[in-house]
């Protein structure tokens, strides 16, 4: 059975408000937002990148999409 870890803090999503591991997502460095994996990365070859500390601008900015800022409560 799935227990939560209570020593890992879980972050939000900025665009699709998941809850999601800080390790497998990350802060844009252009729009600022705290962004899950598939947001922040979006594919795996970029993930990878990540992981050797590469440090990609979200999928929004890479688009030349407006970024979406949800409102924190
Ligand atoms: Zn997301
Ligand atoms: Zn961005």
């Amino acid at each position: 059975m799935a227990v939560l870890q209570p020593s890992r803090t879980l972050a939000t999503c900025d665009e699709c408000r998941a809850v999601f591991d800080p390790v497998r997502g990350g802060v844009c460095p252009q729009c600022r937002r705290l962004l899950c994996g598939d947001h922040y990365y979006g594919s795996v070859l970029r993930r990878l990148q990540g992981l050797l500390g590469f440090r990609p601008r979200c999928v929004a900015c890479r688009e030349g999409r407006e970024p979406k800022v949800l409102r924190r409560r």
